[in-house]
């Protein structure tokens, strides 16, 4: 019954999640730990063995045969390592290898979280049925990743679609990246939250200065707050459209904690596509809410190590 199994990592800077998933995308077993993302290195990864070893004391683990890794980047799939801005003790670190020795040298898969979303949401989410799509995560950073003629696609090293940092402000604020003006230094929940309390944005009594609150106080009308949306809205249409423009996406899926937002960012950044995306073969893209939950991660993660083994199309992956 269950020949298609596969293990999955979600690999962040709070939490390593884990799954052995069937090939309709059932989370069957889990396991879970915090990131030690503040020691060093061979912390980090023992904390990921100790994932991995509740999945192979399972007895659903001789069925397991590959491994898909999503995991917060940069990540470099030709070189099976990682980077993870926001987990300083890896840096080019063989994450690949270390998961391919703790499961008895099975197939591993790595792509970034961007793409492990975007796969998720094209296997069963939103994107699911379009051919062409680009998927975006917006919380605390903004990642991504594409989905082109059907099938996902992470390029060369796993980080395709990253929109984040592409420039859309070309004399603006310096980017951690090292660029200026990225959808991210705009359009992050953080920068959201920044923007309006330095435009004079006066959280309520509770003091809660993020993106959600300014997110409710834009729904009440706060004008500073509806401003700081609008400009997240804007620079994520600008490079929404950019990725239209260039590649033919028909739909782009927002989600993340920002993408939670509703109308308060949904309505501005429609309109801001029309001002952006005006070439006839973009003017039709659709922009819509992520579908997939927590389990994105995992299930996109998955998703990379089903179509690794089989044909993608076949996979409906
Ligand atoms: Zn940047």
């Amino acid at each position: 019954m269950h020949t298609d199994l596969v293990a999955a990592l979600d690999i962040g800077g709070t939490k390593i999640a884990g799954a052995l998933v069937d090939g309709q995308g059932r989370i069957l077993v889990r396991a879970q730990r915090p990131t030690p993302a503040r020691k060093d290195g061979e912390t980090v990864m023992r904390a990921v063995d100790v994932v991995l070893g509740e999945l192979t004391a399972s007895p659903l683990w001789e069925h397991a045969r590959a491994v898909g890794i999503g995991s917060a980047g940069p990540v470099d799939a030709s070189t099976g390592t990682v980077s993870p801005v926001n987990v300083p003790g890896w840096r080019d670190y063989p994450l690949v290898a270390g998961v391919r020795a703790a499961t008895g040298g099975l197939p591993v898969e790595l792509i970034g979280d961007g793409v492990a979303i975007t796969a998720a949401e094209h296997w069963q989410g939103a994107a699911r049925g379009h051919d062409n799509a680009l998927c975006m995560v917006v919380s605390t950073g903004v990642g991504g990743g594409l989905v082109l003629g059907g099938r996902l696609h992470p390029g060369p090293t796993g980080n395709a679609g990253h929109i984040g940092h592409i420039s859309v402000d070309l004399d603006g604020d310096p980017c951690p990246c090292g660029s200026r003006g990225c959808v991210e230094r705009i359009a992050s929940g953080p920068n959201i939250a920044r923007r309006a309390l330095a435009n004079g944005w006066l959280p309520g009594p509770d003091g809660d200065t993020s993106a959600a609150a300014v997110a409710t106080a834009a729904r009440a009308g706060d004008p500073v707050a509806v401003a700081s949306f609008a400009r997240a809205a804007r620079a994520l249409a600008a490079g929404i459209a950019a990725t239209a423009t260039l590649v033919e996406i028909d739909i782009a899926v927002v989600g993340g904690g920002v993408g939670k937002a509703g109308e308060v960012l949904f309505a501005p950044l429609r309109q801001a596509l029309t001002e952006y995306a005006t070439l006839s073969f973009v003017r039709r893209l659709v922009v819509t809410p992520a579908r997939m939950g927590t389990d994105a991660g995992l299930v996109g993660a998955a998703a990379a190590a089903l179509t690794r083994r089989t044909d993608p199309a076949a996979a409906g992956v």
